[in-house]
């Protein structure tokens, strides 16, 4: 069942030692391209707040935005990407080029991409096109799996890889076990059956419901732990590894299914459930504690004229914003507002989100958490959660089902 290298008494000294070096080598490899990075990072920084200052004399933090504006006030601080500011009421009229292209997108795509949100309200519909590759083959030394069939998105694989070795790096564990990837229908189907039949109930309060599992996309992982003297343990997010809620959104992951969020996430607290979403996105949920039905709602409010401004742990800058399915139509016309490079994901419900590479450094930012702003939870007619600027203590004691997808 366990295809692990340490499995073999005998020579699990030489391979131990040889793991430690194969690790110690992918470290030094990364710590090289960190530097580079780093380097080149600083320069940009400075070449782009020199001609900041002198062209404009604008305050830096100008475009920083809070997380107030996620919850459906007027966005605090607009990205400004084209030539429209104030400046050009008094100048001869030139009208300001709003966006830079548009392209035209197929409205099966909105089910399709990293981030998806798969829940209780919104199935996952796209299993034909998943790109799913072994983390047997493509892993490193520096986490185990427990079984070679475990897959996940090829995306989310290095990212998942080097949190990983950062991580051995930084605490010397190397006992992470991957228990769970990508699942099939099929999968789900009989780990949903399997419960019932033990509990003798009609509905699991621990299996997701076929079809609405995040696993099911491929962008969700399960740690567990595998000791190096065979024994194996519950992964709980504590101590040492600690270290992973704190830096996984580095790698474009967040803790999916957090304590204080189970209302809206209609899942228990699940501390070894993992998510990859992408890295400005990931910054910004573990930076600001909302969950990722809050986020993907409040992104609503962050069209292509005011896009949302990430700024990540690393400085660099990102324009995020969502546009809405035509749903008329089989095609989506989205406005891009730079030539910078650019991703788009669906939402797995009614539109597109569109995250833009600005290719600039900022000073970092805050993302703090405005509890008091996202207490009020309710549901629209359609059951999709909606979150509300007001405190409102009788919409949060609604019945909800609480169950589990590990
Ligand atoms: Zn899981």
């Amino acid at each position: 069942m366990f295809y692990l290298a340490k499995n073999n008494e005998k020579n699990a000294k030489n391979k131990q030692q040889l793991k430690q070096e194969t690790i110690r080598r992918q470290i030094r490899k990364r710590q090289r391209k960190r530097k580079f990075n780093k380097a080149m990072d600083r320069l940009a920084a400075v070449l782009v707040l020199g001609c900041f200052f002198a062209a404009v004399g604008y305050p830096v933090a100008k475009g920083m935005v809070s997380i107030k504006s996620l919850t459906g006030e007027e966005p605090v601080g607009e990205v400004k990407m084209t030539d429209d500011s104030n400046l050009a009421a008094t100048e001869p009229v030139t009208e300001p080029v709003k966006n830079y292209k548009t392209i035209t997108v197929e409205n099966d795509k909105v089910f399709k991409g990293e981030m998806i949100l798969v829940n209780e309200n919104y199935p996952f519909k796209n299993s034909q096109d998943a790109d799913i590759v072994t983390l047997y083959d493509e892993k490193n030394e520096s986490y185990s799996v427990s079984g070679m069939e475990i897959g996940l998105q090829s995306e989310a694989v290095e990212p998942l890889n080097d949190m990983l070795a950062d991580f051995y790096e930084e605490t010397g564990h190397s006992d992470i076990l991957i228990v769970a990837g990508f699942r099939t229908l099929e999968q789900q189907q009989a780990l949903y059956d399997e419960d019932l039949e033990r509990t003798g109930l009609d509905i699991s309060t621990l299996v997701a419901l076929p079809g609405h599992s995040e696993h099911e996309s491929g962008y969700a992982v399960d740690f567990s732990l595998f000791f190096d003297d065979g024994t194996s343990g519950d992964y709980d997010g504590t101590g040492d590894y600690e270290w992973i809620d704190e830096h996984c959104s580095d790698y474009g992951y967040i803790l999916r299914y957090p304590a204080n969020k189970t209302e809206i996430t209609k899942i228990q607290y699940e501390s070894w459930h993992y998510r990859y979403i992408g890295r400005p996105h990931a910054y910004y949920i573990m930076q600001s504690g909302i969950c990722y039905e809050e986020y993907i709602d409040g992104l609503k409010n962050y069209s292509a004229d005011t896009p949302l401004e990430i700024v990540d742990s690393d400085g660099k800058a990102y324009a995020v914003y969502y546009v809405p399915a035509e749903t008329e139509k089989s095609v989506t016309y989205v406005p891009l507002i730079s030539d910078k490079p650019y991703t788009i994901s669906g939402n797995n419900s009614d539109g597109f989100i569109i995250t833009i590479d600005l290719q600039e450094t900022r000073e970092l930012v805050s993302y703090t958490t405005p509890v008091e702003e996202i207490t009020g939870i309710t549901t629209d007619e359609y059951g999709n959660v909606v979150t509300t600027s007001e405190v409102d203590s009788s919409s949060t004691e609604t019945t909800t089902t609480v169950f589990a997808v590990g």
